[in-house]
């Protein structure tokens, strides 16, 4: 199986996105930690992807798309993989597309976490009380939500149009969510 999680920041898309790699067993890819490592070993891809993360913009799409080109080759993700964080822009959407069928991998579903906006502001300011993520302040939280909505929520329509599309409630609690979302899926 291949998934992509979409849903606004602090909805909860990487905690649901390890519980479904679990149920399924599948490589949970999630760009965000796949950078914050990148960054901590000061490779040329964290040297250029830095800046942009403690701003709360998007890392540009060719440094992405660079990066998932040669991770889904790779043989550990053959038998399935979710993808969380990412494509978060149309030119990487349909640069996934590209990159997928050249390997001849097709995406099953991109699942949708949904949620309002206040709630997930909050809960973001109190995750970055724990969190120590240097984007987790309500300046940058903000930021991030509305790169969300301008950048990342076109996609909704660009998979719903190729029928891919699945919209869960994401508001609950967190078994009660995972449920959910298994029950779309299967
Ligand atoms: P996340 O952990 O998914 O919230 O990602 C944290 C940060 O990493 C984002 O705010 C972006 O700066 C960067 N990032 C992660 N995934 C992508 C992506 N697909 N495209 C561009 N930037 C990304």
């Amino acid at each position: 199986m291949r998934l992509i999680f979409l849903g606004p920041p602090g909805v909860g898309k990487g905690t649901q996105a390890k519980r479904i790699c679990e149920h399924y067993n599948l490589i949970h890819l999630s760009t965000g930690e796949i950078l914050r490592n990148e960054i901590a070993e000061k490779t040329n891809i964290g040297r250029k992807a830095k800046s942009f993360i403690d701003a709360g913009e998007l890392v540009p799409d060719d440094v992405l798309l660079g990066m998932m080109n040669n991770r889904l080759k790779k043989d550990d993700v053959q038998s399935g993989y979710l993808l969380d964080g990412f494509p978060r822009t149309i030119p990487q959407a349909n640069g996934l597309d590209n990159i997928m069928n050249n390997i001849s991998h097709s995406l099953d579903c991109a699942l949708s976490l949904n949620a309002d906006e206040n709630e997930l502001v909050q809960r973001l300011i109190n995750r970055g009380k724990e969190s120590g993520r240097s984007d987790d302040t309500p300046e940058i939280i903000r930021q991030r939500q509305k790169v969300y909505w301008e950048q990342t929520a076109p996609l909704l329509d660009f998979y719903r149009e190729k029928n891919l599309l699945k919209e869960v409630n994401g508001i609950g609690d967190i078994p009660e969510i995972t449920e959910r979302i298994l029950k779309v899926l299967n």
